[in-house]
């Protein structure tokens, strides 16, 4: 069917080259072309309205043009908008540093400014392996990462993730990443019961770290949730058993909170959770409630010690990038770790998770080709499998969650998928009564989908 575009969707496509998109899919489903958002809605160019299920690909916490934090924005610009950060600093800057490091897991004093989640994994990356270098241990040069893991898409992102969707093609670039197999809790080899698992998987890690530790320098994770992988949970027990064995071997333990910081695990860091500090600590998406692009990492004395000294000996972190510490960003970003202090977000997330895990246990629960329905804090993920016993998952060319994903947003539903796995990552400010509308409206269509789907298989 011949769709009718409008103005501004035929410009887009003239143009416009779009994230994550077989730009050839947008014949049939072109761009929606969002004019403002308000709370957790979208509106597009004809008022439809869409629930942002998604949180704006993980970055929005307190809802589209939330009053207060547009307001501290909008004055920020009025007074200075950017200055330069080598030399230079504003008070934003300072007060962010100041927050962050009493908020986050104790021991992390030091903060490091950079403007997007990728690079702030370079940043880690690099200062992780040049401390080694001025310790006294050169060969330290690989990093061990998990199956599964998403750490991002610059090149050194890339090189140590491990979903092949992403980084297949690229393969020889990328460095010599050591890998171990990760938890997979959903078909767990050991099959252990979550509740009482001691993560005997984390031996995979151990293997590789004790073959290679002489020359791993970091062991890199995304704590509680491989996001990217489908939302993937695992329990807290795990980043126990791999601190210990960072420690044990002389290996960095780099934590990449990109995604699950800020309150989304129901923690304020999904580290916290296993009261476990890590060596490096990786911030960015929910850091400006989905406002500006900023990220930062957070490291302890220890390490940056290794990198001061005179000049001349050259051990200076010598990494930058245009916008580092943007004023507008950091302004943004304060604002919002205000918020969390002031209007009790962390009780707010408990209350909703657990308002949100009983409405969806009661839809998903006995739907056939629902294997899984997992949450932790406000991120609930619905694993649709072709065979519910057997676990047995449907191809990826048949786009199961992308399909359903298509029919949702004609029920004014936003909810991307992850392949097979649908997921809700929703602002924090969803009322009831929205969180009841978006549980729903998924039970439906994943209903109708199967339906039709049978109808026509035969
Ligand atoms: C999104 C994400 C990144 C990359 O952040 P970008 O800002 O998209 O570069 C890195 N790690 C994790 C866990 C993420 O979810």
């Amino acid at each position: 069917m011949k769709q009718v575009l409008t103005d501004l969707q035929l410009r887009d496509l003239r143009h416009v080259w779009h994230p994550c998109s077989q730009m050839k899919d947008y014949e049939a489903f072109p761009p929606i072309v969002i004019k403002k958002g308000q709370g957790v809605w979208l509106y597009d160019e004809h008022d439809q309205r869409y629930l942002d299920a998604v949180s704006s690909w993980w970055v929005n916490l307190f809802g589209h043009a939330n009053p207060r934090i547009s307001k501290a924005l909008s004055e920020q610009a009025f007074t200075l908008e950017h200055t330069i950060f080598a030399n230079f600093t504003h008070e934003p800057a300072i007060q962010l540093a100041e927050k962050l490091t009493a908020l986050a897991p104790q021991g992390l004093h030091k903060v490091f400014f950079a403007d997007n989640g990728s690079s702030a994994i370079e940043v880690a990356l690099k200062m992780s392996f040049q401390y080694h270098m001025q310790t006294g241990k050169p060969a330290k040069k690989r990093f061990l990462a998990l199956t599964d893991a998403y750490h991002g898409e610059t090149i050194g992102a890339l090189s140590i993730g491990g979903v092949g969707l992403y980084n297949e093609v690229y393969q020889p670039l990328l460095l010599d990443t050591v890998r171990a197999k990760g938890p997979d809790c959903f078909r767990c080899p050991f099959q252990e019961d979550p509740a009482s698992c001691n993560a005997p998987c984390s031996q995979f890690v151990e293997e590789q770290l004790q073959a290679h530790h002489e020359e791993i320098t970091a062991v890199i994770i995304e704590p509680l949730i491989q996001a990217a992988a489908g939302m993937k949970m695992y329990p807290p027990v795990y980043l126990q058993r791999l601190r210990a064995l960072c420690s044990h071997y002389d290996v960095h333990f780099i934590a990449d909170e990109i995604a699950v910081g800020f309150g989304r695990t129901g923690t304020l860091f999904a580290c916290q959770q296993a009261d476990i500090m890590p060596d490096f600590m990786c911030l960015s998406k929910g850091l400006t409630g989905g406002y500006l692009p900023l990220s930062v990492v957070l490291t302890t004395e220890q390490i940056y010690d290794a990198f001061y000294d005179d000049y001349g000996t050259m051990k200076a972190f010598l990494h930058s990038h245009s916008y580092s510490g943007n004023t507008l960003a950091c302004r943004v970003a304060l604002e919002v770790l205000t918020m969390f202090q002031e209007e009790q977000v962390m009780e707010m997330i408990q209350h909703k998770g657990q308002y949100m895990r009983a409405l969806a246990m009661e839809a998903f629960c006995d739907m056939p080709y629902v294997g899984e329905y997992r949450q932790v804090g406000l991120v609930g993920a619905i694993e649709l499998v072709k065979d519910r016993r057997t676990k047995e998952a449907f191809a990826s060319e048949e786009r199961i969650g992308y399909q359903i994903y298509q029919r949702a947003l004609t029920k004014g539903l936003l909810i991307r998928p992850l392949g097979n796995v649908l997921y809700f990552m929703p602002p924090y400010i969803i009322s009831e009564e929205e969180m009841s509308f978006m549980i729903h409206t998924t039970k439906e269509t994943i209903e109708q989908f199967f339906q039709d789907r049978g109808a026509k298989v035969g």
